[in-house]
């Protein structure tokens, strides 16, 4: 039975010559993947619907280990990420995240609206702003999947108040100074970086609209995301590729 699925392409790979299989994340079912027959085929009408960051109405035929494509309508793109490397790079790392926390068929419709905002705000904003998008993006997906490291006393002796904080991947929240142990393998949080890390946690997606992030190094931001990226492939046992060449790209 054909099957209409709304979704965004996180991935398209080559199957072979002219076929291609993408990984979209939809609305209706979250994370699947989906055999493009000739994709490129100018006859087809799909290279645009079927391109990455695309957003498309896909209409497909159900299959054993994926879904095959009929036809597919374009609803929107975000070009202006493809003309900036950097924006390229950062939307690349988004995408590759949302596919490693999912396994096919899984994810939330609230999902791919983080992720359909995240990639409006990575076309748009500023190129300071980035990071601290990123790392809002990277903050709301752990926080759906329930992730999210406790990040409001230390989670050993309950205290507030310190002047150094450390994120404890294993255990799942942040240590202060006291309860640190020599051993254990932790990633410094300052305190300015711990508040923007819960200002992060709460503010709504339309709220980083045009938002001045004065009060932090932009470094903080950067580094935050290496401090949560570290946390994600602890607690996931996955990885992207892509971290490593946005870390080449921004320095840090
Ligand atoms: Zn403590």
């Amino acid at each position: 039975m054909l099957r209409k699925l709304n979704g965004i392409v996180i991935k398209n790979i080559k199957f072979s010559e002219s076929d291609r299989i993408l990984t979209v994340f939809t609305k209706e079912r979250g994370k699947v993947s989906i055999l493009a027959k000739k994709a490129n085929s100018p006859k087809r009408k799909i290279i645009t619907q079927t391109a990455m960051f695309v957003w498309s109405e896909f209409m497909c035929y159900p299959g054993k280990n994926m879904y095959t494509l009929r036809s597919a309508d374009y609803i929107k793109g975000f070009y202006k990420i493809e003309n900036d490397l950097e924006r390229l790079m950062y939307a690349s790392y988004i995408a590759e995240l949302i596919d490693i926390f999912y396994d096919e068929e899984l994810g939330e419709t609230i999902t791919f609206n983080l992720l359909a905002f995240t990639l409006k705000l990575i076309e748009d904003e500023k190129i300071e702003n980035l990071s601290y998008i990123t790392l809002a993006f990277m903050l709301k997906l752990l926080g759906i999947c329930g992730f999210l490291p406790s990040m409001e006393n230390c989670i050993v002796c309950n205290e507030k108040k310190s002047d150094i904080y450390y994120l404890d991947r294993v255990n799942g929240g942040i240590i202060c100074g006291n309860c640190k142990s020599r051993d254990s393998y932790l990633k410094q949080l300052n305190d300015v970086q711990l508040k923007l890390l819960k200002e992060l946690i709460h503010i709504k997606l339309k709220d980083l609209r045009d938002k001045d992030f004065l009060s932090v190094p932009k470094k903080s931001g950067e580094y935050l995301i290496t401090v949560f990226d570290d946390y994600i492939v602890y607690t996931l046992g996955r990885k992207t590729n892509t971290y490593k060449l946005l870390c080449q790209m921004i320095g840090f």
